[in-house]
């Protein structure tokens, strides 16, 4: 599909904001929609909308067999082994929060220790951090160094019979450092240790295959891939699943109740408590499909293009500090310029109709890690161009010598 095919697909961008075309590079936030999905959430509203899994008429039929159908399509997506180690979840948030719950009630004990990089997103700390007060355990730290890469022969020394688990990015949001995580869970798993992985920042540039990863777990969103926000999905391996006790209660998640007892549903369902987005995860399946057809070798290929141009043209400037600069990246670049404020240039190139990032991007320990406050961050999507490269790049030269 060529760029232009790509941009058809998006009307959005086709905009002007402050009388300027707009250029989006803030999809690592969350990435705007094709209109196969949009289009994909208006028909299930238009020709068949019901609630899922407990209707009796033909429209709750035909949504629960699309609803799953999507959980086929996210299994085969991520080549999980079993559909039913797929649950819907409302994001990447929620995912890791039904984990550190879920996982730490069943295993985690007093003294026991949780393994968390340094450079995870606080959705992929403070769950584990809640979990720890609760029961009385430990959170160490594997740290990054300066060039933001993880420090994983440290991983090893860290892992003793205290750790219960090691919850680890595959891509970090600031730095773009796409991890090794075949290796960490190789190590982990030397030791009997599962690992959670956080894909929300992987899902959208990279093919995903958790059984050759290995991780016992994988959260991602569907927002950051072209899909709805309010959908995402954790994948967890049957034999931890099926030994963790609900997350949440209600809906589907029970099998039969009375006040002495609740009996729990089998997996999926026994993490699927409530009416899910179910015109969410319909679309959801949209999208899926959609970055399928645009295909990761195309996509990596394009970002890798923008991500090397948008970095050759940053060095140039005087004053830059690139946070992050490890060999394997994804589309995303988190910067600082000597004697600006990120705010203001935040705000100045928005008034030139250029949409980023700024501030600690949710990743606290990152902004320790450098000593810094906050930064500017760009990210790419499918649909950016070399010439929004470009132009972002003469913007800023423009901006910078403002001040
Ligand atoms: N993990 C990473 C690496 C992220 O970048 C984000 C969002 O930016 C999240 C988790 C949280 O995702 P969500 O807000 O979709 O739950």
């Amino acid at each position: 599909m060529t760029i232009s095919e790509i941009r058809s697909f998006f009307p959005v961008l086709n905009q002007k904001v402050y009388d300027k075309p707009l250029i989006y590079f803030d999809s690592a936030a969350s990435a705007q929609k094709p209109v196969q999905v949009l289009m994909c959430e208006e028909k299930l509203h238009n020709d068949f909308y019901g609630n899922i899994h407990r209707g009796a008429h033909f429209m709750a039929d035909k949504a629960t067999i699309e609803f799953e159908n999507v959980r086929t399509k996210v299994a085969e997506f991520i080549n999980a082994p079993h559909r039913e180690e797929i649950i819907f979840t409302k994001g990447t948030t929620e995912s890791i929060n039904l984990v550190a719950f879920s996982f730490c009630e069943a295993f985690l004990n007093e003294g026991d220790e949780i393994i968390v990089s340094e450079m995870e997103h606080h959705a992929n700390i403070v769950p584990w951090q809640l979990a720890a007060q609760r029961k009385k355990a430990k959170i160490l730290k594997l740290p990054f160094n300066d060039s933001g890469i993880l420090e994983i022969e440290k991983l090893a020394e860290l892992i003793s019979e205290k750790t219960k688990i090691v919850a680890v990015t595959h891509v970090s949001n600031v730095l773009g450092t796409i991890n090794p995580v075949n290796e960490i869970v190789k190590i982990a798993h030397q030791k009997n240790v599962p690992v959670l992985v956080d894909g929300a920042q992987a899902v959208p540039h990279l093919k995903i295959d958790v059984q050759e990863i290995g991780a016992d777990f994988y959260a991602f969103s569907a927002h950051k891939m072209y899909g709805p926000n309010g959908v995402g999905m954790l994948y967890g391996k049957k034999e931890w699943l099926e030994k963790m006790p609900p997350y949440q209660g209600g809906g589907e998640m029970i099998s039969e109740v009375s006040f002495e007892e609740t009996t729990f549903n089998e997996l999926p369902y026994k993490f699927e408590a409530g009416t899910p987005h179910i015109s969410g995860v319909i679309a959801f399946g949209a999208a899926l499909r959609f970055v399928e057809e645009v295909g990761f070798d195309s996509i990596r290929k394009h970002e890798t293009e923008l991500l090397k141009l948008a970095t050759a043209g940053l060095k140039q400037i005087p004053g830059i500090k690139i946070y992050g600069e490890a060999p394997e990246k994804s589309g995303v670049i988190s910067f600082n310029i000597e004697g600006i404020h990120p705010y203001d240039l935040g705000m100045l190139l928005d008034k030139s109709g250029i949409a980023v990032r700024t501030g600690h991007l949710c990743a606290d320990t990152v902004m320790q890690h450098y000593q810094i406050g906050g930064c500017l961050r760009i990210s790419f999507g499918i649909y950016n161009t070399v010439a929004e490269v470009e132009t972002f790049l003469a913007t800023f030269n423009k901006i910078r010598l403002m001040f």
